[in-house]
């Protein structure tokens, strides 16, 4: 379990480690288009000597560069392996993890749906998302509350597509994680999902859990909806895509790796 919360703590400190690698390219990319913006109006006033604001913006995109070769490295070190998956199995395996996450004054309720269809997703991936679902409601709990993460099979027909155009109809597994905290006013919950976007603060906050929850859902084929009720609490309905071809879902997954991709 200690070896687990030092996971939590550095997966807290590589999003700030994101978020201040951002903050410091910007500063880069400042530094290189001010020096050849004064580059270029002197040079059009015949001035000569001006090498070193050349030079100032070449050092700043070296910088830079250097600073973007340790973003890949990082994103490299997280590519997805996505193999055939048992929800049910895995939230169970992962809820020790998410208790210490969440500190003592939070309570971790499960609601595990029987013959759960299994799913074929990224395992590195739905634990950083559920973790990152979970330290979210825990800072919107903070005079303590409930989690509880709800799985069942369900079928989004064509009008829930219609009305959300980014979703394909078809059969998912739907995790439901809810919690008894704040709840986002609407302007937030439009924005909850945007890079950087955060209320919570300078040093706080990154802006960068939803994020990376929305790009791994993406990624899985998936979709995600937050329902949110200010001084209720908020839902957030996590939906992978059924995994076609394991049918039963005690199936190990050494079966899955020769299934194909998708
Ligand atoms: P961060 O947690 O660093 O602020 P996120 O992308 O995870 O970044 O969340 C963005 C914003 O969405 C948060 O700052 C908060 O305002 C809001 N938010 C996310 N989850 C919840 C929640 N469960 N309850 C209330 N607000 C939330």
């Amino acid at each position: 379990a200690e070896t687990q919360l030092r996971q939590i703590q550095k997966m807290e400190s590589l999003g700030q480690l994101a978020g201040g690698l951002a903050h410091d390219l910007n500063n880069m990319l400042a530094v290189i288009i001010g020096s050849l913006a004064v580059f270029k109006r002197r040079h059009d006033r015949g001035e000569t000597g001006l090498a070193r604001y050349i030079e100032a913006a070449e050092e700043a995109a070296g910088n830079a560069a250097t600073v973007t070769q340790r973003m890949l490295a990082f994103s490299r070190q997280q590519s997805l392996a996505p193999r055939y998956l048992d929800v049910n199995r895995f939230v169970s395996s992962t809820s020790e993890l998410l208790r210490h996450a969440m500190g003592g004054s939070v309570a971790l309720e499960t609601v595990l749906a029987g013959g759960l269809w299994p799913v074929f997703a990224d395992s590195n991936q739905l634990e950083n998302a559920l973790l990152n679902l979970a330290i979210n409601a825990r800072d919107a709990m903070q005079d303590g509350g409930r989690l509880t993460i709800e799985t069942s099979n369900a079928h989004l027909d064509d009008a829930y597509a219609a009305a959300n155009p980014e979703c394909r109809a078809g059969q998912y597994v739907l995790v439901a994680i809810t919690d008894t905290g704040s709840g986002m006013k609407p302007d937030i919950m439009a924005r909850a999902f945007d890079p950087f976007f955060t209320t919570k603060g300078v040093g706080k906050g990154t802006g960068l859990g939803l994020s990376q929850v929305y790009g791994f859902v993406k990624q899985s084929n998936g979709h995600i909806k937050i329902y949110s009720e200010i001084g209720q609490g908020t839902t957030m309905k996590v939906y992978l895509p059924r995994h076609i071809g394991a049918a039963a879902s005690d199936q190990p997954a050494r079966l899955a790796a020769s299934l194909p991709m998708g």
